[in-house]
């Protein structure tokens, strides 16, 4: 279970993110909701060491996460898929997958390759060709399936519909679905695709100025007229 207790964070003078508990039950998805500069992305650049913290903390089970070195996150079971599907065009696919496991050691083995490829056969399929070949949905399927060679126990996964077509994004989100029945996967899924995002989750929490507007069960946010209008733009 990861839980966020009174999290804080400035960049400069700016207060992204001010006070923000909630927590994210293992084996579910949490979605995280809100508008443009709501504080989502800082959300999670906050849980896994990117930025600092000016109040509050971040526990992975009973571990402090502001103790942890960034470059231990992975090594501890925390995996950040940031925005922006961050590939390497000029390796291939495979070498992609790969350097996933970097953090940790002696973890890339033929079953956990195998593994990647028979839950998105479409890279396995494509596995020695560069990866500029490929869709915007695949790399997206790629930087998820990268960040999962690493065995974590949470996944934060930032914005992973951003410019994708609705067909696409309803795949990618079956698939972290799949995932979390499956593998028993914590996801931390930031979306400004609420509807779509809410429809895979279990739980929602709200954001707005960096502020908690409310947590709770995906079908009680989907169905609140008031909030879908003022927060969820649908
Ligand atoms: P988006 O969906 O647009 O990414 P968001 O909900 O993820 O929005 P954040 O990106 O976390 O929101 O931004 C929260 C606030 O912090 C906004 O007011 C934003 O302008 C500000 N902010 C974000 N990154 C920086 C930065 N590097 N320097 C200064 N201010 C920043």
């Amino acid at each position: 279970m990861l839980t966020v207790r009174d999290l804080t964070a400035h960049y400069g003078p700016v207060r992204a993110l001010d006070g923000v508990s909630f927590t994210a039950p293992r084996g579910q998805v949490t979605a995280v909701l809100g508008a443009n500069g709501a504080g989502k992305t800082t959300l999670l650049r906050t849980i896994s060491g990117l930025v600092r913290p000016s109040r509050g903390t971040a526990l992975l089970d009973e571990r402090d996460l502001g103790r942890v070195p960034v470059e231990d996150m992975a090594g501890i079971g925390l995996a950040h898929v940031p925005e922006g599907r961050g590939v390497i065009t000029q390796l291939t696919v495979e070498e992609n997958l790969r350097l996933g496991a970097l953090a940790r050691p002696g973890r890339v083995t033929a079953t956990n390759l195998d593994r990647a490829y028979a839950l998105f056969p479409v890279l396995g399929d494509r596995r020695a060709k560069p990866a500029h070949v490929l869709s915007g949905g695949e790399r997206q399927m790629l930087v998820i399936a990268r960040a999962l060679l690493a065995e974590p126990a949470v996944l934060l996964l930032d914005e992973p519909s951003l410019g994708l077509a609705p067909r696409v994004v309803v795949q990618i989100f079956d698939l972290v679905r799949d995932l979390v029945e499956t593998e028993g996967l914590t996801v931390v899924l930031v979306e400004q695709n609420a509807r779509s995002a809410l429809s895979i989750a279990d739980r929602g929490v709200v954001l707005h100025l960096g502020r908690l507007v409310v947590q709770d069960a995906a079908a009680e946010l989907a169905t609140d007229d008031t909030l879908r209008h003022a927060y969820l733009g649908f």
